[in-house]
């Protein structure tokens, strides 16, 4: 940060007492600027012959290629909440998400983001999308275009789903994501027992 957003003067950098990285700060407002992780939420939208809704995405980066309906979370928003507006907007469908819905959680400290995806099932479609999407399809398992998933995480997500699927038994999965060179290193971290998860309502 090279301005402060309150008197647009010169911002510097310093780690405040009691702290122990620097922090952007402005020495004329006294005040310091602390930059947090981002939340992205998202969707597996199911329907009601299990199918999973994806969206080709209409802008960079990876497009054309096809993902699950997520987005940054917005302030005031809470988590679930912000993926079924996600959904709505880049899927054009409303989505219903039951008890114990979140699925999967993705640490990425590299790009400081924090992904969530929550189990929801999809009760209207064709409500029309913004430009952020081209194109809307329901995927059978065998017709997911596997190769032309936009994400790592996407792709993990819809595995997982797909292998927990016939036992309708969907415990909640958070993985560490990082890049080693060209490499995605990607490692399941915790996973809930069964029997915390449940069966799918
Ligand atoms: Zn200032």
């Amino acid at each position: 940060m090279k301005f402060c957003p309150h008197c647009a003067g010169p911002a510097n950098r310093v780690t405040p007492p009691g702290d122990d990285r620097p922090r952007d700060y402005c020495p004329a407002c006294d005040r310091v600027f602390y930059q947090n992780p981002r939340n992205v939420v998202g969707a597996v939208p199911i329907s009601e012959d299990g199918r999973v809704l994806l969206c080709k995405r209409g802008i960079e980066p990876r497009l054309g290629k096809w993902t699950l309906p997520a987005g940054f979370l917005e302030n005031g928003e809470s988590t679930h909440a912000g993926a079924v507006r996600e959904t709505r907007e880049e899927a054009g469908a409303h989505i219903r998400l039951g008890e114990q819905t979140l699925y999967t959680l993705f640490n990425l400290p590299r790009i400081n983001q924090v992904y969530l995806f929550f189990r929801a099932e999809i009760e209207t479609m064709g409500l029309g999308f913004t430009g952020e999407t081209l194109e809307v399809e329901l995927f059978s398992k065998a017709e997911i275009p596997w190769d032309e998933l936009a994400f790592p995480v996407v792709r993990i997500t819809l595995e997982h789903y797909f292998q927990d699927a016939p036992g309708q038994c969907f415990p909640v999965r958070m993985f560490d994501v990082h890049r080693i060179g060209d490499q995605i290193d990607l490692r399941l971290i915790s996973s809930s027992s069964a029997r915390e998860a449940g069966t799918a309502g």
